[in-house]
């Protein structure tokens, strides 16, 4: 069954010569070249002579890695192309080293019936450069009441079912949610949130909030949620994936249920993993999402469990905004900010190069583990695999700019910061899909 689409570009023939190549799945990690010819991976070892027509990659110095994946983005089509679009948004995925990426339901209409699914599969075959995914609704318009046809949009090619966006507001639709998602095999990602908690709120409750005079949401407000609907995983024995974890008590609920053999996966977000609610102080919209930036103990919580693999994967939560919208004053702005070109710089210079998170514990982290998730192949730099990988120079220090970034929207925390690590090459599903080495 097809979860992804994307356009067809030419097969690619390639030898990528001399990178070292970390694959945690294979246990590779050796300087090697990667013979890649008519779009898989075809030898791996050295001195490997590129037959006539195949074009040389001089990788010396470099990594290549398995692709990354993205269970996580917001594609913001249908509806708000001035924003992004499949051909933005999979251009972007390139150039941040991703060679898959699902995209929310929260659109305009919203991603409930199977005819619209359907529709944006035969979009992403005109537009995509790398291959793109979709999830459906759990309910209709995303107003909580009534489900969506689970079992036709699973049969459609959805990934998982969410609300994202939207909290599921009541127990009773988390669980009947859960039951028609078991039925048609696929998961349900939760967006963890108390409405009652959250009403009014910019910011991460705490002493940052006091001081600056904004409206705090507890962490309270997400770990209850996540607690509500770990219990009814648990009770139905469904697939249940949290949404972009951000506070210590949730991750305590989570390690809970793992322990009991609760079917649940979780994601975190490069910006929770890195920034604090301190940096709000900024008053910079790019630094205002949902959940909010949390407290440096928060932070070093969830470091800790992508370390460990509580966390089973990093999810960028890639939200365009248009600058009409995102440049407003903080408490007016919409929550939200894009990550997919920055998400793998960000993370390799704080937390692979600082050793807090070893290079193949990130890679699993960004690669195979979501991809199990979505239930796609994961993605290998071995022989026979469909080639799906990425060439990073991790000696690069380059600058993130409005004019350097291929999203549509430009709102992003790192504008104007250094970052260390830069993903030259993409090949994603034997296609050569971003190209910064020419
Ligand atoms: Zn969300
Ligand atoms: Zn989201």
């Amino acid at each position: 069954m097809e979860r992804t689409w994307h356009k067809q570009l030419p097969a690619a023939d390639l030898l990528v010569q001399g990178g070292r190549v970390v694959d945690p799945g294979t246990g590779v990690d050796a300087v090697q070249d990667v013979l890649i010819a008519e779009g898989k991976v075809a030898q791996l070892g050295k001195g490997l002579v590129a037959p006539a027509g195949a074009r040389v990659v001089d990788a010396a110095g470099m990594l290549v890695l398995p692709g990354l994946v993205d269970l996580h983005a917001h594609f913001r089509t249908p509806g708000r192309e001035d924003e992004e679009d499949l051909a933005t948004v999979s251009a972007a995925a390139a150039a941040g080293g991703y060679v898959a990426a699902f995209g929310m339901a929260n659109t305009d209409p919203v991603t409930d019936s199977a005819g619209l699914l359907r529709g944006l599969a035969r979009q992403a075959e005109q537009d995509a450069l790398v291959p793109l995914g979709f999830y459906a609704a759990v309910t209709r318009g995303l107003c909580g009441e009534q489900l969506t046809e689970m079992g036709e949009l699973g049969a459609a090619g959805a990934v998982g079912f969410s609300d994202d966006g939207c909290a599921l507001p009541t127990a009773a639709i988390t669980r009947r949610a859960l039951q028609y998602a078991k039925v048609s095999g696929r998961f349900v990602a939760v967006h963890a949130e108390d409405g009652s908690l959250h009403e009014g709120g910019q910011m991460h409750e705490g002493p940052a909030s006091a001081r600056l005079g904004l409206t705090g949401i507890p962490s309270l407000c997400e770990s209850l949620d996540v607690a509500r609907a770990l219990d009814i995983a648990a009770y139905e024995d469904a697939s249940v994936h949290v949404c972009h974890v951000s506070s210590e008590d949730s991750l305590r609920t989570i390690a809970k249920a793992k322990e009991a053999g609760v079917r649940v996966t979780a994601e975190v977000t490069p910006h929770h993993l890195t920034l604090v609610d301190e940096q709000v102080a900024s008053f910079d919209p790019n630094f205002k999402m949902n959940p909010p930036l949390r407290a440096e103990r928060d932070r070093r919580a969830l470091v800790e469990a992508l370390r460990s693999g509580l966390v089973d994967c990093v999810a960028t939560d890639h939200a365009p905004h248009s600058p009409e919208e995102k440049d407003a004053p903080f408490e007016e702005a919409p929550f939200g900010v894009v990550g997919l070109e920055t998400a793998f710089s960000v993370l390799y210079g704080a937390l692979v190069v600082s050793g807090e998170i070893p290079l193949a514990t990130l890679v699993t982290r960004m690669s195979s583990a979501p991809a199990r998730i979505a239930g796609l192949q994961a993605p290998a730099v071995a022989a026979g695999a469909v080639a799906d990988l990425c060439v990073v120079d991790p000696q690069a220090v380059w600058t993130v700019t409005a004019a350097g970034l291929r999203s549509r929207s430009h709102n992003s925390p790192w504008l104007g910061r250094e970052l260390t690590g830069k993903v030259r090459l993409t090949v994603a599903a034997g296609r050569v899909a971003w190209d910064d080495l020419a």
